[in-house]
């Protein structure tokens, strides 16, 4: 339903000829709007303050500039939909937005502006089609990023903060915003019953015991917080692994002395932090940054010695994980920062993302082959992961 919805805003107020032209044709026409604009963005500032007939002519011209390959889908579309945004604003319904259209374009008297007709068939045929005059045309954000294994662009917000291909099932990225949103994980009284219980096998000298400690605390880690982690958890070869990764990865820094060092060093300004007025202040707060990011750079090391990053069940890269890595860190931490320590925290953590607003793309329904559950997957998905069962699964396009 929301994807015809989104095929009918393509079609009446711009956006269904977010076909390739040839290019050649396309960037002529661009090129005969933008002569006396001279840039692309005055010219869309321009258009977008204009009348309702150029705010229907810029919309045929992002196109054009689509298929020139002067901006991207998903800009074209965040421009399509503010001419929509508008043009809602103006009116109140599809009726009214035909009369303003029709007295613009009666009211040019240079000839620019023509196709009473036109207008006159797109409102009828609106509002004949159903659309809500006042649909929410915000469209969705999510995290721009592309697949590292097939290239697919992401093009719609992922079910949580780890976004995984819509088209082959890698894991793509993380998303901050999200993983902020979702909240602090609390794994509750639970999870720290068990930490109290296991204490003895934490403070061991053996290894082997620590290791088996910290992997029963990540598996009721995982049991009580799903949201912060992948959906692949549900799957309960996936969930062991991703548990014997982040094991591994607390017990080689636990048995590291020099990480040992840095962690004590790292609490030393933890308790030196000054709060003013609720925020930290920014010396002291750079200070434990420093030591963080001092002990983390230990743990990347400790990481690839001991092989920890190819433990990584979803085989993310070494970057992301360090991303991921640092999430509870600068989430705990945000609120009580000012917005250019924050900012600088997010540059530093590798947690600075870039996000974009589009349309949902066009989905088809499969069954999952393992649950048998329904999935929404996009036109050009391979291998998707079941947002039911948190398995992979054939998504082989129709025919
Ligand atoms: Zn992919
Ligand atoms: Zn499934």
């Amino acid at each position: 339903m929301r994807e015809r919805r989104w095929a009918l805003i393509a079609a009446f107020h711009g956006g269904a000829e977010l076909v390739r032209r040839p290019r050649r044709e396309a960037e002529g026409r661009v090129g005969e709007y933008l002569r006396g604009a001279g840039r692309l963005e005055a010219y869309v500032e321009e258009q977008l303050r204009g009348r309702a007939w150029e705010i229907r002519q810029l919309t045929v011209t992002i196109e054009d500039a689509l298929s020139a390959g002067m901006v991207e889908e998903e800009e074209a579309w965040e421009i399509i939909l503010r001419g929509a945004r508008v043009n809602q604003a103006r009116s109140r319904s599809w009726e009214e937005h035909g009369e303003v259209w029709i007295a613009d374009i009666e009211g040019v008297s240079d000839g620019r502006a023509s196709g009473v007709g036109e207008a006159r068939d797109m409102v009828a045929a609106a509002e004949a089609a159903g659309l809500p005059w006042e649909l929410d045309l915000g469209g969705r954000r999510f995290l721009r990023a592309t697949c590292p294994v097939c290239g697919a662009p992401t093009c719609r917000p992922a079910p949580t903060a780890f976004v995984d291909c819509d088209v082959c099932a890698a894991l793509v990225g993380y998303d901050f915003e999200r993983a902020r949103a979702a909240g602090l994980p609390q794994p509750g009284p639970a999870y720290e019953a068990l930490r109290a219980e296991l204490a003895p096998l934490l403070a061991s000298s053996a290894i082997h015991d620590y290791r088996r400690a910290q992997v029963q605390l990540y598996d009721a880690f995982v049991e009580a917080c799903p949201a912060a982690c992948p959906i692949r958890v549900r799957d309960p070869d996936y969930r062991a692994r991703h548990v014997a990764y982040l094991a591994e990865g607390a017990t080689r820094s636990a048995f590291d002395r020099r990480a040992r060092e840095l962690e004590g060093a790292m609490n030393a300004t933890v308790a030196a932090l000054v709060f003013e007025h609720g925020r930290c202040r920014p010396d002291t707060f750079r200070a434990l940054c420093d030591a963080v990011f001092a002990l983390e750079a230990r743990r990347d090391e400790l990481h690839v010695e001991h092989g920890v990053y190819a433990m990584h069940p979803g085989g993310a890269s070494r970057d992301l994980q360090r991303a991921i890595g640092n999430s509870l860190f600068a989430q705990g931490w945000l609120p009580y920062l000012d917005d250019a320590t924050g900012a600088e925290l997010l540059a530093r953590t590798g947690l600075a993302l870039a996000y974009c607003t589009a349309p949902p793309p066009p989905t088809r329904a499969i069954a999952c082959e393992h649950c048998d559950a329904t999935v929404d997957v996009v036109a050009a998905a391979r291998r998707v992961v079941c947002t039911c069962c948190g398995r992979i699964t054939a998504a082989a396009a129709a025919t």
